[in-house]
């Protein structure tokens, strides 16, 4: 019999599939109280995750995306979800057949964290039921997170769990410099880059190449993007190899249009002696050290660019009248870089479990482009209130439906559309994909 050929549209899967679903309210109609003064933001956190869960998110673009088909496969249903409950309670191996049965939990739970987990050999909800061993974890996304809170020993405007414009630019270069290593140098295609809610960004990996790597593998690959090393004891924590390969070089081009602007102007961290000092550990020469700093002990009032020139040109300084010590001169020559790199490149962990929604009083969880990260503010992205009302405004002031016009989607009705619309292109970049290899398989079947 002659094998079947799929076509295309065979396996199309209609866009209108993407879309999240949309149902009618019930009982959690949402009706701006009269009179009250009260907002969105008044209301209790559960019924105000009752309103997200029922009418923003987008369930099947995350089956579709989790799914990894475009039939149902155990990537979506051997998929662990974990849980927080109210009163602390945090709920682990959670698995769903469909998005109608995610859906269903979520408005009965309305947890307020979401994590994403592994995917196993059987199904996590059956874990109770299996012989020991038989369960096991057979793929995951390789996850990187980079969060702010590892950035406060070289950021002056806040600290913690606080972001602003300023600091946010570390994120901003951190995304430039890992989205180009991890295509260039490891030829992963989908990377889907995500705000966290909070104070950082997370990474997922989610070429199949990726998903099935092994542990020694992701720590691999950390280990080799790790340029940092040490903690807050070492003060100098970047040695760089005395020829730069491609991908350190790359790296350093993109730092370079990046430190004068974020750590010289932004974060002006050569402004104060206490900066200065932390910054002239890293010269291993002690000469050139007592130089730099008896000339801004002088004139402390020189700008962090200035000193910065000063700074660069005394290690040049340096190096031309060390010529017959090439040893000293050769630890001279990567330190203008090795600072920058220490006080640039990103600072990152291998996550093990990444949440995709932390909805109590968080902003919510929204892709970065990375080709335009550089327009991302995060004070810009919406908190769960803030969709209800714009929900509520916009429901209050809704023009008249032409005939044949399509009903819009609740999302779209709010600063969410953007995301969503990138998001549903991402898996759509996916799907594509898989749709090739399908029909690049069917064909090689066929030639037997
Ligand atoms: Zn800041």
């Amino acid at each position: 019999m002659e094998p079947e050929i799929k076509t295309e549209d065979d396996m199309h899967v209609d866009a209108s599939e993407f879309q999240p679903v949309e149902e009618s309210l019930s009982a959690m109609q949402l009706e701006q109280p009269q009179g009250t003064g009260l907002d969105e933001r008044d209301m209790p956190v559960h019924e105000l995750m009752g309103v997200f869960y029922q009418r923003i998110f987008p369930y099947k673009t995350y089956y579709h995306w989790l799914n990894y088909d475009t039939v149902p496969t155990k990537s979506f249903t051997n998929r662990e979800f974990s849980f927080n409950l109210p009163n602390d309670v945090y709920v682990r191996y959670q698995s769903f057949n469909s998005h109608e049965e995610l859906k269903a939990e979520l408005l009965k739970e309305l947890p307020s964290k979401i994590d994403i987990g592994a995917v196993y050999t059987i199904k996590p909800k059956e874990k109770k039921t299996t012989r020991p061993g038989a369960f096991v974890p057979v793929e995951k996304e390789l996850v990187f997170d980079i969060d702010m809170t590892d950035y406060d020993e070289i950021r002056k405007c806040c600290s913690g769990g606080n972001v602003c414009i300023k600091c946010w630019q570390f994120m901003t270069v951190a995304i430039k410099i890992l989205d180009r290593a991890l295509r260039d140098d490891f030829g992963f295609k989908y990377l889907l880059w995500v705000y966290s809610g909070r104070r950082g960004v997370h990474c997922w990996i989610c070429d199949e190449r990726a998903r099935k790597l092994s542990n020694e593998a992701r720590s691999a690959i950390i280990a080799y993007l790790s340029v940092i090393k040490g903690g807050a004891q070492q003060a100098k924590k970047v040695f760089l190899p005395k020829a730069l390969h491609p991908s350190l070089q790359r790296s350093a081009d993109i730092l370079r249009s990046y430190f004068p602007q974020i750590v010289l102007k932004d974060q002006d961290l050569l402004n104060d002696d206490e900066g200065w000092k932390k910054i002239l550990q890293c010269i291993p020469d002690e000469e050139t050290r007592k130089t730099l700093s008896d000339a801004w002990n002088a004139d402390p009032s020189r700008t962090s660019t200035d000193k910065w020139t000063d700074l660069v040109s005394e290690l040049d300084s340096a190096i031309g009248t060390l010529k017959k010590n090439p040893k000293r001169a050769d630890a001279l020559k990567n330190v203008e870089l090795e600072i920058m790199f220490q006080y640039t490149y990103p600072r990152l962990d291998e996550n093990v479990s990444t949440h995709i929604n932390h909805l109590l009083k968080r902003r919510v969880c929204v892709p970065i482009d990375p080709e335009k990260c550089e327009n991302f503010d995060p004070h810009e992205v919406p908190t769960v209130a803030d969709l209800l009302c714009e929900l509520n405004k916009y429901s209050g002031n809704v023009p008249v439906k032409e005939e044949g016009e399509r009903k819009l989607h609740d999302y779209e009705k709010t600063s969410l559309k953007p995301y969503i619309k990138y998001f549903e292109n991402f898996v759509q970049g996916i799907f594509r994909e898989v749709r090739n290899k399908k029909r690049a398989a069917s064909i090689n079947d066929m030639e037997f």
